[in-house]
């Protein structure tokens, strides 16, 4: 199979190291309470998720079904965790230590490009539990994947998955053909308890983003030339208006043009994390 990367990584977006707590059993008990209630402070509240020596910047929302707590690897790489479940999108080896991570018992892929199915971080967080939702073009290198097509719906260990169209009409190869052709990659649309998240993949602001409806939680990719212009995924988050609106995937492209083109768009939050 032809896997065509869709972006280069920037080195210099890896994840920060955690600095080690130092730990002094000769302290009083009152005095290790008070530490801890600092450790707590420090570490459950200012949105960060910290495993082995990795962190991440992490968001948690509140759902009828309890917390969704979202951890963002970088890149299109997000770590979901909700119902005692660990879910990954796109996990792609280069961002993260996924021998560190928590295994998963989920993992969505929206289409076969290398940085978004990469068969060695899956290898690292995959085990004989772990379900796997694909894209059909992911077929040939995922044998026991549920494949969805574009409005395929499926539910998975409780959690409603559907499969919307991801693809590109403007920005093509030399050789004319899409970068992401129609009906080859797939956006997702989960659903936590209440709330609806939908990762876009790797798309434009395409025609069908009209249908999306009742979107809590929005990705939109901005790595350029692959996906979309700050203007497009702004036109993107008009047509569907998430409440909160995360760019995900933008590579060079400076994030801050897309707060500042929805800066009149109260009705959306744009929350910018480090997913370059
Ligand atoms: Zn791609």
């Amino acid at each position: 199979m032809s896997v065509l990367p869709c972006g280069g990584v920037e080195e210099s977006s890896e994840p920060e190291q955690n600095a080690a707590v130092p730990v002094s059993f000769q302290k009083e008990v009152q005095i290790m309470m008070i530490k801890a209630l600092m450790f707590s402070a420090l570490f459950a509240g200012v949105g960060s998720f910290a495993y082995a020596d990795q962190t991440f910047e992490k968001d948690v929302f509140k759902t009828s079904g309890g917390e969704l707590g979202v951890s963002f690897i970088g890149h299109g790489s997000l770590l979901i965790a909700y119902g005692g479940r660990t879910i990954y999108i796109d996990p792609y080896s280069k961002l993260a230590d996924y021998s560190k991570l928590p295994k998963a018992d989920l993992i969505l892929l929206t289409h076969a490009h290398r940085d978004h199915l990469d068969p060695e971080a899956i290898s690292l967080i995959k085990t004989a539990d772990t379900a796997m939702v694909i894209a059909a073009i992911c077929s040939s290198a995922i044998e026991d994947g549920v494949v969805l097509k574009n409005g395929d719906i499926t539910t998975v260990d409780g959690l409603k998955i559907e499969a919307v169209p991801a693809y590109n009409v403007v920005h093509k190869r030399d050789d004319g053909q899409p970068y992401h052709p129609k009906d080859e990659g797939n956006g997702y649309i989960v659903s936590f308890g209440d709330k609806r998240m939908y990762i876009g993949g790797d798309t434009e602001n395409i025609a069908e983003m009209n249908n999306l409806k009742d979107i809590d939680y929005a990705f939109l990719p901005m790595n350029l030339p692959y996906t979309m212009t700050p203007e497009m995924a702004a036109d993107a988050a008009r047509s569907f208006k998430p409440s909160i609106l995360y760019p995900y995937h933008y590579g060079d492209t400076d994030p801050g043009k897309l707060t500042a083109l929805l800066a009149n768009d109260k009705d959306i939050e744009v929350r910018i994390r480090q997913m370059q």
